[in-house]
């Protein structure tokens, strides 16, 4: 839920600029971490600061009255790039369920890797991890996507055996078969017998005699396999796939592991996404923003019309509704903010100066200039 800035600096929606300075310096020197030895007051001091940021500049307090938190997420065009690839812990939540049988869970990635128990029984294969790049667009609306992977396969020559074709495994002598090897030692006087996985065939009860030319014995050898996967609408960086059984072989028998496709998604180019909001930026200039205009955005879907009222300031947000990504496995599409940004000509030509100098002539920013020095008087004192 979205913070809420007034609530911060304890004053009503409508309050003043002064309310809102007065109530910043009170709390702000209250919570000050050189000052305060109260719990948690560096977490209120950065609340406070960052309500009153947002407060006392009239055009984000607009925004931030019409659209709360939703302002803020615009965040700074300039670190669009790193929205995809910050993270470095993933959502191994179970958002595909379709694809996520059996228990499940990040432990299944690492099983295979640690023995377990004394007698070394026929180990499951490895799951293995897949990172998959996805475009903006695909993530948002889903696709099908192919990719090749390299994983243990069982050894089509001995079937997984791993005894050369025509041969057989043969019953361990040293174990007999049992797996367990027993070792007697003279201790003090005494006989110590101690039990231990067989030296010989390593636990498994039967060794190799003529192992398998193509596999050395392993019964799977390395192959690259192509896959398919079917990325639903809606996803994000970090979201997971998970296809049981495709991961690498198991051993003699017995089960694979699992594959999981890690998704990463690219940054676009003129959106910027935040779960299901789209944010974006459209430039206007100056006459278009002060006589107001209808103009045609970008968006997800192709070009929307969005009206710019006149007198719009630079950096004001209007809301698209329904224009933004659609939830995964929902129905519910989210919205897209368009920020509009004031461009000021760099070069005019003849004509566009001199109807600027007439206008500059009527205008009468001098005189509001004028009054923000009559302010700051006071302060200079
Ligand atoms: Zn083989
Ligand atoms: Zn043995």
């Amino acid at each position: 839920m979205a913070k809420d800035h007034y609530n911060t600096l304890g004053i009503s929606k409508d309050a003043s600029s002064d309310d809102i300075k007065a109530a910043y310096k009170k709390l702000a020197k209250k919570y000050h971490p050189d000052v305060s030895k109260e719990d948690g007051a560096e977490k209120k001091f950065k609340e406070v600061l960052e309500a009153y940021n947002t407060l006392r500049d009239p055009q984000k307090r607009q925004n931030y009255d019409r659209f709360g938190d939703a302002a803020q997420r615009f965040g700074g065009f300039g670190d669009f790039s790193g929205a995809g690839f910050q993270r470095a812990d993933f959502d191994f939540g179970d958002i595909f369920s379709d694809f996520a049988f059996g228990g499940g869970g990040m432990g299944d990635l690492f099983r295979g890797a640690f023995g377990s128990g004394r007698r070394r029984g026929p180990q499951q294969g490895e799951s293995i991890r897949f990172d998959l790049g996805i475009s903006f667009e695909e993530a948002i609306f889903g696709i099908e996507k192919k990719f090749t992977i390299e994983r243990m396969e069982e050894c089509d020559s001995c079937k997984g055996s791993g005894a050369e074709k025509g041969t057989e495994k043969v019953k361990c002598n040293v174990c007999h078969g049992t797996g367990v090897e027993e070792k007697a030692r003279r201790f003090l006087g005494t006989t110590l017998v101690t039990r231990g996985p067989c030296s010989k065939c390593g636990g498994d009860g039967e060794i190799i005699e003529r192992p398998c030319k193509k596999c050395s014995g392993a019964g799977r050898v390395k192959s690259k396999r192509k896959m398919k996967v079917k990325i639903p609408a809606g996803v994000n960086t970090g979201n997971h796939l998970r296809l049981q059984g495709q991961g690498n072989f198991g051993e003699k028998g017995a089960p694979s592991g699992d594959l999981f496709v890690v998704l990463f998604v690219d940054p676009h180019e003129f959106f910027k996404r935040d779960g299901t909001d789209i944010f974006s930026e459209i430039p206007v200039s100056f006459s278009e923003a002060a006589l107001g205009i209808e103009i045609e955005v970008p968006t997800l879907r192709g070009k929307a019309k969005m009206k710019v009222p006149h007198g719009s300031q630079s950096g004001t947000i209007f809301k698209m509704k329904g224009q933004g990504v659609k939830e995964l496995n929902s129905s519910r599409i989210g919205d897209q903010y368009v920020k509009v940004i004031l461009k000021t000509p760099e070069k005019l030509s003849k004509e566009q100066k001199k109807l600027f100098e007439e206008l500059g002539k009527i205008e009468k920013m001098k005189k509001d200039r004028k009054g923000i020095f009559d302010g700051l008087k006071k302060h200079f004192k």
